[in-house]
């Protein structure tokens, strides 16, 4: 069976197998919980091989037992998401447009030739396994239930080559806000010496090999005592991500008008859903202009002299929206005034996203569980 052609697991036939009593184990305080460090009690899997997907499981959290040989621990094989269910101010669980996750989760395993499932029923599955954890989403609205679904290729075998074995998994973390900070402004390292992301590479997908590299670019950014790196492209140093977040840059124009600019979706950068709902609402609100367009440093810079630079922001899932107040480039500290900005555009668009994932707004992109 070719993994890229069809064929599916089934919600229908999903397999549920409750952690007893003894397994149980107690809710964290979320006020000083550090992200991605305590797990629920279960998790969701699914294995394929060439004769297709296995049944999915819901069972107690497990190790995994994987040969040693296997392609994703030689070739990193793996691909995965990061999205959220919410605990609403009514109570209610809600996930935030989790087809969108499911899209690039589906582009990323075609990317590794790892196999095709109908969305779907994934999510179908996704939201059984959270009904289940229900008790492990905190009753906050700075914290939420992180869903990290991963798809690994198992093929017991060494060689570059496509996996004929895989597994689908999801697993859950409850969380509280995401940086140590909280939503205090970041200052960025940006050393054009380090590149995530290039034409034709998979700078675009979520593959674990996008992210293992960048640790090392961190830490020099903590060793100059900035909290994140702004990741520049090309002779021009295009400001692509930052961290693990796509950029907003609100300036004024040569017209004097405000415009709010993000790079495009030119495969150098990860087409967020935090980055595509913020264009889809501030488009809506048709207050000023919104463009996709590459920035080179020179011309930020430049902005950044004219004070045209209003504000400067990163957008994910993480944080929702983390506002930069500094960009080290070359040696040189910037100053970028988002902070100083009256009724600041990032602030609006935090409260807005949040009022639909915590159910204060109702919104089409709101999934309830
Ligand atoms: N860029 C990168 C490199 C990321 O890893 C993420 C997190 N998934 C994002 C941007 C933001 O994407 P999203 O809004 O879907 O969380």
């Amino acid at each position: 069976l070719d993994p890229l052609e069809g064929g599916t697991f089934k919600f229908s036939e999903l397999q549920v197998s409750l952690a007893g009593p003894e397994l149980l184990k107690p809710k964290p305080d979320v006020s000083n919980l550090i992200f991605g460090k305590c797990f629920t009690d279960h998790m969701f899997e699914v294995e394929w091989n060439v004769e297709g997907w296995g049944p999915p499981r819901i069972c107690p959290l497990h190790d995994l037992n994987i040969h040693p040989a296997a392609k994703v621990l030689h070739y990193a094989l793996e691909l995965f998401d990061g999205m959220k269910a919410y605990r609403g101010v009514d109570g209610k669980i809600r996930l935030f447009r989790p087809d969108l996750n499911m899209q690039r989760l589906l582009r990323g395993s075609r990317r590794c030739l790892l196999p095709q499932f109908d969305p779907e029923e994934l999510i179908s599955c996704m939201k059984r396994l959270i009904k289940i954890e229900e008790e492990w989403i905190p009753h906050s609205e700075t914290s939420s239930l992180y869903i990290r679904p991963t798809v690994i290729g198992t093929d017991p075998s060494l060689g570059v080559a496509r996996s004929m074995q895989a597994m689908l998994y999801i697993i859950l973390c409850p969380v509280g806000p995401y940086f140590e900070t909280g939503f205090k402004p970041v200052n960025l390292l940006a050393d054009p010496k380090f590149v995530r992301s290039w034409p034709g590479g998979s700078g675009d997908v979520k593959l674990g090999s996008n992210y293992g590299p960048t640790v090392f670019v961190q830490r020099a950014a903590e060793n100059s005592g900035l909290q994140q790196v702004l990741w520049l492209y090309g002779d021009d140093h295009q400001l692509t991500e930052v961290g693990t977040m796509n950029i907003f840059i609100l300036i004024k124009n040569a017209n004097g008008e405000k415009e709010l600019i993000t790079p495009p979706l030119h495969g150098l950068i990860l087409p967020g859903v935090t980055r595509q709902s913020i264009l889809e609402l501030v488009r809506g609100w048709n207050e000023f202009k919104v463009t996709e367009r590459p920035v080179p440093m020179k011309e930020f810079l430049q902005l950044k002299e004219e004070k045209r630079l209003l504000e400067f922001f990163g957008a994910g899932t993480a944080c929702i929206v983390c506002p930069i107040s500094g960009v080290s480039f070359l040696g040189v500290n910037h100053h970028i005034p988002t902070m100083e900005q009256e009724d600041p555009l990032y602030a609006r668009v935090l409260n807005t996203l949040s009022g639909i994932y915590y159910g204060r707004i109702s919104h089409e992109w709101s999934v309830l569980v």
